[in-house]
């Protein structure tokens, strides 16, 4: 579908693109947010209150995004942002240590077994960059395991078969990353261990770390296959590695204790992001207390940042755990199979084939009528078909996120009216992706 198909669906959006496109490259700081996979104008949000954003040309819609998970407990949430209120008026950045984020590393390490320290950063890529740094420094070893279609944040040597903004617009490989930076970088099919096993019997000794989202959502939802996380885990144990998993997405969200709490396989070393910063940027990545003793000051391993564990940010994390009790999963977790069911049954009524798949409460759609187990599955999607979904779920007021390689996410602030928005707009979005066409 090209751009000019929505001309002017969002004229004061558009405006505001045209001036960003002069100021900023493709007009947007995060590539997925330019809606170059579905085509038309991105919405410029200026606001939002529980289940809705509001965009600049003054319409609501419901957000199924929820700034791409963080958002929890829906937006503009009282308690957090009071929590924010009264850390600003204290001030908004000191460079020394505070106890806004030691209480957010003991609220963290209460929740997370295996996290018995943690350090913290202010994006989900410098946890993972931190993490394969530190897997490398305790190792003494180079090679890296990831996994084709898991997104690790935009780290240098992990933007192989990326997925993501990557895996939206097909990029093989990043201009910029050099053969030595990705070279120690070994990528392999996800959810087959024989190619794990295989990699490991080829570079013995060598494979500091595997790293694996904990459960993928970065080539849409595709969930780890029974024991492949506790096979990864024994297979990095039998070969001196380390099993780093990255928790950026599903940390706090898919379980108050992430993804651990739900398979509960124990990783040497742990990344996290989005939800622990109520909307902040705050991240974090910790693990063992004999692996991060290496990191400096205690050890020689090196990693800082001038915003680290800022007040403002962990102050609002810290609030937005607080709330996130059983009570707030059970919420999300009926909340995300209520519009599952909704989706699979609009979709059903016109025919047409697809596959909601979850891991808890995140969940996507795959139109295609076999199991997506890797991203060579997910590739093989009628991604046209979704492209049709999303325009017409958008016109009529639900915001999906802008690609078909992406999980949905929900908050407990969906409530019935917003579910009833969601439903009396699915039965026209389910025509348009049966009559569309490739
Ligand atoms: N790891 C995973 C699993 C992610 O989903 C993301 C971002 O989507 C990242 C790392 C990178 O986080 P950030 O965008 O905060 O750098």
């Amino acid at each position: 579908m090209s751009e000019l198909a929505y001309p002017y669906e969002a004229p004061a959006s558009q405006a505001l693109f045209d001036r960003a496109a002069a100021v900023t490259p493709g007009g947007v700081n995060s590539p997925v947010r330019a809606f170059r996979a579905v085509g038309g104008t991105p919405r410029f949000m200026v606001s939002g209150t529980g289940p809705y954003l509001t965009d600049a040309d003054g319409r609501e819609y419901v957000d199924l995004v929820c700034s791409w998970g963080p958002m929890i407990l829906g937006h503009s949430h009282p308690e957090v942002i009071a929590a924010v209120q009264d850390a600003v008026s204290r001030g908004t950045s000191f460079g020394t240590p505070g106890e806004g984020e030691v209480a957010l590393a003991e609220e963290m390490t209460a929740r997370v077994g295996p996290l018995e320290q943690v350090r913290l950063v202010s994006s989900g890529t410098e946890a993972t960059m931190s993490a394969i740094r530190l897997a490398r420094g305790f190792t003494q070893r180079t090679k890296v395991i990831k996994f084709a279609g898991c997104y690790h944040g935009h780290v240098d040597s992990l933007l192989a078969a990326a997925g993501s903004g990557v895996a939206t617009f097909a990029l093989p490989d990043t201009p910029g990353v050099t053969g030595a930076q990705a070279g120690d970088t070994i990528v392999l099919p996800y959810n087959d261990l024989d190619a794990v096993r295989e990699a490991f019997r080829a570079h013995p000794g060598e494979v500091a770390c595997v790293i694996t989202e904990a459960s993928p959502g970065n080539m849409g939802v595709v969930p780890p296959a029974d024991g492949f996380n506790q096979g990864l885990k024994d297979l990095c144990s039998e070969n001196g590695a380390l099993y780093v998993s990255d928790e950026v997405m599903t940390g706090f969200r898919t379980s108050r204790a992430g993804w651990f709490g739900v398979d509960g396989v124990v990783p040497d070393l742990m990344t996290f992001g989005k939800v622990m910063g109520g909307g902040f940027p705050a991240a974090a990545f910790g693990g063992r207390a004999d692996v991060m003793a290496h990191l400096a000051p205690a050890g020689p391993v090196y990693q800082a940042g001038t915003l680290s564990g800022n007040p403002v940010a962990t102050a609002a994390g810290l609030a937005q755990l607080r709330l996130l009790d059983d009570a707030a999963y059970a919420k999300v977790d009926a909340v995300s199979k209520e519009i599952q069911g909704l989706v699979t049954g609009a979709l059903a009524k016109e025919g047409v084939a697809h596959r909601v798949q979850t891991a808890s409460n995140m969940f996507s759609v795959f139109f295609t009528d076999r199991p997506v187990r890797n991203y060579e599955d997910a590739k093989t999607q009628e991604s046209f078909r979704f492209t049709a979904f999303f325009h017409s779920l958008l016109a009529d007021g639900v915001y999906l996120p802008p690609s078909s390689f992406e999980s949905w996410f929900v908050s407990t602030a969906h409530d019935e009216r917003a579910v009833q928005r969601i439903a009396d707009a699915l039965p026209a979005a389910a025509r348009a992706a049966a009559e569309a066409r490739a």
